[in-house]
C-alpha cells in the first residue's frame, strides 16, 4: 500500500475513535528494505522511520540524513548496552528500554554526551519469555528507576504476542501508561494500526505494509 492510502487509514481511525485527525505519527519501519524504497519514501517527503538494528541503521542513515533535511530515525529493536553509544548517535528516540542495566549505561553516557534520545519504555504484555520488555507487574518501579536516573522516558512500547487479540495488551499498555503520567504509546503495526490508533497511540510503526516484504 501507498504511504498516501497508510496515512488515510490512520487518518480514519483517529476520526473514528473521536481523536484529532493528523495526531498519530507514523513510523515507516525501513529495516531490510531496499535502499531504493526508502529513498522513494524520502523523496515523497516521509521523514519518520524505524529500524531495528544499530549496525544496519549505521549503514545507510548517515548517508540519507546529508542528503536529506529533518530526518527523524526511531530504534525499536533490543539494544545491546555495548551498542549503546552508537545507538545515541544515530536515533531520535529509542523505544526499547527493557532493563536497569541498559538504563544506567544511557544515563551514565547521557551525562556524558550532554545529551539523549527519547526513550520509550517496552512492556512485556504477553509475558511471553522469549520477549523483551518489562514485565507490567514490574513497569511502575522500572518508570520510577528510570526517572531517578533523570532520563527522557516519555512513553512505553509493546508488542502483543501475535496469537492474542492486540487490543486487549494495547488497552494495558494505555492503562500502565496513564497511571505514570506517560503520554507517548508505541503500539500497532502493519496488521494491527488502527486498533492501536483507537486505543490511543500516539506512534504507530508500519513496516510491510508500506514497504512491500522484507529481505531476510
Ligand atoms: C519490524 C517491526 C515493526 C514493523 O512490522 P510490520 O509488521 O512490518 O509492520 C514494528 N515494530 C517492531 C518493533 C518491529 O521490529
Amino acid at each position: 500500500m501507498s504511504l498516501t492510502d497508510i496515512t488515510a487509514r490512520v487518518h480514519k481511525a483517529e476520526a473514528a475513535a473521536g481523536r484529532t485527525v493528523g495526531e498519530t505519527k507514523l513510523i515507516a519501519v525501513s529495516k531490510r528494505q531496499p535502499d531504493e524504497r526508502v529513498e522513494a519514501m524520502l523523496a515523497e517527503g516521509h521523514r519518520l522511520f524505524g529500524e531495528n538494528q544499530v549496525q544496519e541503521a549505521a549503514g545507510k542513515w548517515p548517508d540519507f540524513r546529508a542528503r536529506f533535511d529533518g530526518v527523524e530515525v526511531h530504534l525499536l529493536g533490543p539494544l545491546q548496552t555495548n551498542k549503546a553509544r552508537q545507538a545515541m548517535g544515530l536515533f531520535d528516540a529509542i523505544h526499547s528500554l527493557d532493563r536497569p542495566k541498559l538504563a544506567k549505561t544511557l544515563a551514565r553516557l547521557a551525562q556524558e554526551i550532554g545529551q539523549c534520545p527519547e526513550l520509550f519504555i517496552q512492556v512485556n504484555t504477553g509475558e511471553e519469555p522469549q520477549k523483551a520488555g518489562v514485565m507490567p507487574l514490574e513497569a511502575d518501579a522500572f518508570v520510577a528507576e528510570c526517572r531517578a536516573l533523570d532520563l527522557p522516558v516519555v512513553g512505553l512500547m509493546c508488542i502483543p504476542p501475535v496469537e492474542e487479540e492486540p487490543s486487549l495488551h494495547f488497552a494495558l499498555l494505555a492503562k500502565i501508561a496513564e497511571r505514570n503520567g506517560l503520554t507517548g504509546l508505541s503500539m500497532g503495526m502493519s496488521g494491527d494500526f488502527e486498533r492501536a490508533v483507537a486505543l490511543g497511540a500516539t506512534h504507530v510503526r508500519v513496516g510491510s505494509a508500506i514497504f512491500g516484504d522484507r529481505a531476510y
